[in-house]
């Protein structure tokens, strides 16, 4: 089954091809935004209890609105793991399938892919290293390139916030661990020369909590939107201390097909805020799309996720592969761009 059968299956719609980049060949005219826009809308459900902190002293990211404080997942936060469970199913693919996949890449060396950020050192920042630069992954999410190349790649896929329909006080619950150090077998712990207690806090996501938001996804090829669904319905830990927090569920209910973006994660969130019901949410989530059905073409579901699990699971292989042909006729796309310029 090819991406655009695929994708059809997956939304239950036919001649969806004006919505998607024809990249079966590298044609100069992809190189640039076509206004062809898939809208996806989700709901983050927290399943485990969640450390969503980012950088800087607050425990849970807040956002402030109508003047109460919610929890927020930022975008990146949900990318970095889209990303590494994208890379897994990548790499899935081509230890069963290497000389298949080699022969699509022109290449005999070994694949390799993987996001190593390099802490910040001298006046250099920090940086994401290990991208290879020419797998799925890197051609739809964007890489920076060092002096070698001419161009650094933008990501296909954009995002804004994902917001807690519950406000903190519904939300987040704290708790008190208890960490014993290994060497002395007390819950004392040597830092920085002062001997200091081992209990530490921290804020958690209450399991349970809903999050709803919204990602663009621009100018992708039929199989690298499949391929993106995918890995994006199951990637199921996000945030901090992964191994014993972060258990998420994604679910998908609905989809617009634009040549524009429409709503956003504060538009669903004015929609649904104070809802705890999965299901109530996923219901005015439906209506609240359904509105933009005189611009876009709209597609609503209690979840896509089990059939987009079924039919990209089923032709895993097949969509993959056409994903990396597609991803490098977009890089040659790009560098003729550029050429020609
Ligand atoms: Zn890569």
């Amino acid at each position: 089954m090819n991406g655009m059968e695929a994708v059809s299956k997956i939304l239950g719609k036919e001649n969806l091809s004006q919505f998607f980049a024809d990249l079966s060949k590298p044609n100069k005219e992809n190189a640039v935004p076509r206004g062809r826009v898939a809208n996806v809308f989700l709901v983050i459900l927290a399943e485990g209890e969640l450390v969503i902190r980012h950088e800087g002293g607050e425990d849970v990211t807040l956002a402030t609105l109508d003047g109460e404080k919610y929890p927020m997942i930022l975008h990146e936060k949900l990318v970095s793991a889209w990303r590494r469970e994208m890379l897994e199913q990548l790499r899935h693919d081509y230890d069963t399938h290497k000389e298949d996949l080699n022969k699509v890449r022109g290449k005999n060396d070994e694949w390799h892919c993987s996001l190593r950020p390099t802490a910040a050192a001298g006046k250099k920042e920090e940086r994401i290293g290990g991208l290879c630069r020419e797998c799925p992954n890197c051609m739809v999410f964007g890489y920076a390139v060092g002096e070698e190349e001419k161009y650094n790649l933008k990501s296909r896929i954009e995002g804004d916030v994902y917001l807690s329909t519950l406000p903190e006080q519904r939300s987040v619950v704290v708790r008190t661990f208890n960490a014993v150090d290994e060497p002395t077998h007390t819950t004392f712990i040597q830092s920085e020369g002062a001997r200091t207690g081992a209990l530490f806090r921290l804020s958690l996501i209450r399991v349970g909590t809903p999050f709803v938001g919204k990602v663009a996804m621009k100018d992708l090829s039929p199989a690298e939107f499949a391929l993106a669904l995918y890995s994006l319905i199951h990637t199921t830990r996000i945030g901090g201390i992964k191994s014993d927090f972060g258990k998420v569920r994604v679910i998908i209910p609905a989809i617009a097909l634009c040549d524009h973006e429409v709503s956003s994660g504060y538009e669903m969130f004015q929609k649904v805020k104070g809802i705890d019901n999965v299901g109530e949410i996923v219901r005015k989530i439906n209506e609240h799309v359904k509105a933009y059905e005189k611009e876009c073409m709209v597609l609503t579901s209690n979840d896509f996720s089990p059939i987009i699990t079924e039919v990209v699971g089923k032709n895993k292989h097949d969509i993959v592969k056409e994903a990396w042909s597609n991803g490098l006729n977009f890089k040659r796309c790009i560098e003729e761009f550029i050429k020609s310029k």
